[in-house]
């Protein structure tokens, strides 16, 4: 029996100080001789656990099989028939947590790169297109016409999902572009544009027709949609509503919500201002609340943008971080500063009404709370100034309750989040589904998938069943 090899092939990545300059994606990927000896890791287990980690199933032992003996297009064929996204998911799927935390040599020692081979495969498959051919929609189509809201992951998946079943399906945009958190939230150096675009157009040849710039809710509704002949519904229209923290100063003038600041740099590219007509700030010193990925985002950017001083404001420590290990080492290493056990209190403004500090109060931590982390705690009299000129609130969010205010019958929680029955992705109203953040308030692209997958099947058998 060969030796297992129990150290994971390292992915290239930019040197950290060259990429705080430049929006130019941070890891390299694999050449073909490195994912082969990182494919050559897996010990193709019979149980498979790796897979039940996914939450849309991929064959993983057999894909990775497939680059072992270096047949890329069976690679290819077998990822893409349980993920339309493989590019985009081998690049931000928290796979540390899902598919490679479950591998057994994560037991022994570091898991198999599942994350960076799926990538390989979607890179190597664009750079083939031409040998591979297209992707042709199936010859048989079936009656059923559906409606989808939203073309983010969740959209994206339960559209591929049905036209690839035959179904007519028809995705509703209100931005002029398809991809969601993955256009407007998720920076270039972290996931190029041209991945998502690639991998949109791969589900529109599926035969999948997306009408850009119709906000549903505004410009129809989901029973206009059903009176004009769709069988079903699915909204999968995330959630893009900031929470702020209702502290004094969060109204004066260089104060974004972490949403607004991504969309303007990355949908709006504010960077290259002003070739593109949407400006953005030029702040020197810079506040960061919160420490999840949209944090990490929005700190990184900053300082690509041309900071001097970028701090990350969390009111927790390291272990409670949020945010994937690997991006808040990666800003860690370009230069962020982290201010742990850090609470804010007030954002001090100036004559003109501009951000001029924070206030913070030292936290410690007690007992964990309902979620399992551990409750931060203020420090009496331990409050203190950071110096800013610009604060980025990147607290989370919550759904749009746009599409729930204008469709009758559709029932929401008190956090505005639609409530779905988790087997089927069912509202409760009939002929709609729902799933991702629309349905679970901000979670994870690989999740908004799975449970558009759900919905999907779920979509199929009432299509079936009315035949
Ligand atoms: P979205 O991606 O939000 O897509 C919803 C789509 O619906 C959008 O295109 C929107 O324009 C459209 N829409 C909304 N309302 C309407 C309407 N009324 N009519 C028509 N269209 C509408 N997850 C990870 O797994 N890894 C990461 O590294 C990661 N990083 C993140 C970084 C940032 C900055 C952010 C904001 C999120 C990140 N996430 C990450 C979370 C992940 O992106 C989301 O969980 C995922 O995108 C949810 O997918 P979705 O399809 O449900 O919603
Ligand atoms: Fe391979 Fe790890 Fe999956 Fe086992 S659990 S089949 S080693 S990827």
């Amino acid at each position: 029996m060969a030796k297992l090899n129990l150290d994971r092939i390292e992915m290239p990545r930019q040197d950290p100080k060259k990429r705080a300059g430049n929006f130019n994606e941070v890891a390299l990927g694999y050449d073909a001789e490195m994912a082969r000896e990182e494919a050559s890791r897996c010990i193709k287990c019979k149980k498979r656990p790796c897979v039940d980690g996914c939450p849309v199933n991929i064959d993983i032992p057999e894909f990775i099989q497939a680059i072992n003996v270096g047949d890329m297009p069976a690679a290819v064929k077998i990822i893409k028939k349980d993920n339309s996204l493989p590019g985009v998911c081998g690049r931000v799927c928290p796979q540390e947590i899902q598919c490679e935390e479950q591998c057994t040599l994560n037991k022994k020692k570091a898991p198999v790169a599942i994350g960076r081979l799926e990538r390989y495969i979607a890179d190597w498959e664009r750079a083939n297109k031409d040998k591979l051919g297209k992707a042709s929609p199936p010859v048989k189509r079936k009656n059923g016409r559906v409606a989808v809201i939203g073309a983010g992951p969740a959209g994206l998946t339960a559209a591929s999902d049905l036209a690839m079943i035959g179904y007519q399906v028809t995705i509703f945009e209100a931005l002029h572009a398809a991809g969601g958190v993955l256009v407007y939230g998720i920076p270039e150096f972290r996931l190029p544009k041209d991945i998502v675009k690639a991998e949109v157009d791969y589900v529109v040849s599926l035969g999948v027709e997306i009408i850009y710039d119709i906000v549903i809710g505004k410009t129809i509704t989901i029973d206009e949609l059903l009176e004009s002949g769709y069988d079903a519904v699915f909204i999968g229209s995330g959630a893009g509503l900031p929470i702020f923290m209702g502290i004094p100063g969060e109204n004066l003038n260089g104060v974004y919500s972490a949403n607004e600041f991504l969309t303007r740099i990355n949908l709006m590219k504010a960077y290259a201002f002003p070739e593109y007509d949407t400006p953005v700030t030029e702040g020197k010193k810079i506040a960061v609340i919160g420490g999840g990925n949209v944090a990490m985002d929005a700190a990184r950017c900053a300082l690509r943008l041309g900071a001097d001083e970028v701090n990350i404001i969390y009111r927790r420590s390291e272990v409670e971080m949020p945010a994937r290990h690997e991006e808040a080492e990666n800003a860690a290493e370009e230069g962020v500063k982290f201010r742990i056990l850090s609470g804010m209190v007030a954002i001090i403004g100036d004559e003109q009404d501009w951000v001029q500090a924070v206030k913070c109060v030292r936290m410690e931590l007690g007992e964990p709370d309902a979620g399992g982390r551990r409750r931060p705690i203020p420090v009496a009299e331990s409050e203190f100034l950071i110096e800013a000129d610009t604060v980025i609130v990147a607290l989370g969010t919550t759904p749009n309750p746009l599409v729930p205010e204008t469709t009758k019958g559709l029932e929401i929680n008190k956090k505005q989040i639609v409530i779905t029955d988790k087997e089927t992705g069912k509202t409760s109203k009939k002929f709609v589904w729902a799933g991702g953040d629309v349905s679970t308030g901000s979670a994870t692209i690989i999740s908004a998938m799975g449970a558009a997958r759900i919905a999907a099947k779920s979509i199929d058998s009432y299509l079936k069943e009315i035949g």
